[in-house]
């Protein structure tokens, strides 16, 4: 029994039987307060994924190559999410490949002492703009629930925005990226959330390299994490 309830469609049919029954007896106000709604249940990163790979919500699905759904490990207490994957990873169908895919995996290896592996990177849209354009409002609006189900899967500590479109999306703000950088802010679903420069614009900006790797220790301070080799 309890198994059975354990899963959200059963417990929501459940429900609404017993809704169905309480009315009949004339008590469905009642009911409806007092019944509480089965807990949402995240999908499955595998579940949402292969609901991207078939999804023909805007008009990027045209012009993809193929999605890029996003890639790492289930368990990562930290999330990176650019904006919109770039020409090759729509030829690969994996996020942050190529140079500034490169310097990421700098970031978080040679910064953090992580693995690429360890953590998710995810973009806002999952399919490529053409010509690397911005994201059209409504292209942001049919992609977002996505990207919400896959944190809502993930759980993170952090979520660490890689350029200001994809921080400005979390905070719901209109700032540029030196407003934004430099400190922790909270989404609106209480994720705490830190904004650095997006690798490709620190391989066209050197200097702001100093800036990005504050803003990673933020992040490190945050979760814990020591400095590859710093005395324990
Ligand atoms: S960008 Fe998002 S909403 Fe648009 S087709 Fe691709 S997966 Fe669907």
């Amino acid at each position: 029994m309890s198994h059975a309830l354990s899963d959200p469609a059963l417990a929501a049919s459940a429900r609404e039987f017993l809704l169905e029954e309480l009315s009949q007896l004339g008590v469905d106000y009642l009911a409806r307060r007092q019944i509480p709604q089965a807990p949402s249940m995240p999908d499955s990163l595998e579940q949402i994924q292969a609901e991207i790979a078939a999804c023909q919500n805007c008009e990027l699905a045209c012009s993809r190559t193929q999605t890029v759904p996003g890639s790492g490990s289930a368990s990562a207490r930290v999330v990176f999410v650019g904006e919109a994957p770039g020409a090759e990873e729509d030829l690969q169908g994996q996020p942050f490949v190529g140079p500034a895919g490169q310097l990421l995996d700098k970031i978080i290896e040679s910064g953090m002492g992580l693995r690429r592996a360890d953590v998710f990177i995810l973009n806002i849209l999952k399919c490529r703009p053409p010509g690397n354009r911005d994201p059209l409002a409504t292209e942001k609006q049919a992609c977002t629930p996505f990207l919400q189900r896959q944190l809502h899967a993930l759980r993170p500590d952090i979520v660490i925005c890689l350029g200001r479109h994809a921080a400005n999306y979390f905070i719901g703000s209109d700032l540029t990226l030196g407003q934004l950088r430099g400190r922790l802010h909270q989404s609106t679903s209480g994720i705490p959330i830190l904004a650095t420069y997006h690798p490709a614009y620190l391989l066209r900006t050197p200097s702001a390299k100093v800036d990005c790797w504050q803003d990673i220790q933020i992040a490190m301070n945050h979760l814990g994490l020591k400095r590859p080799g710093a005395a324990q």
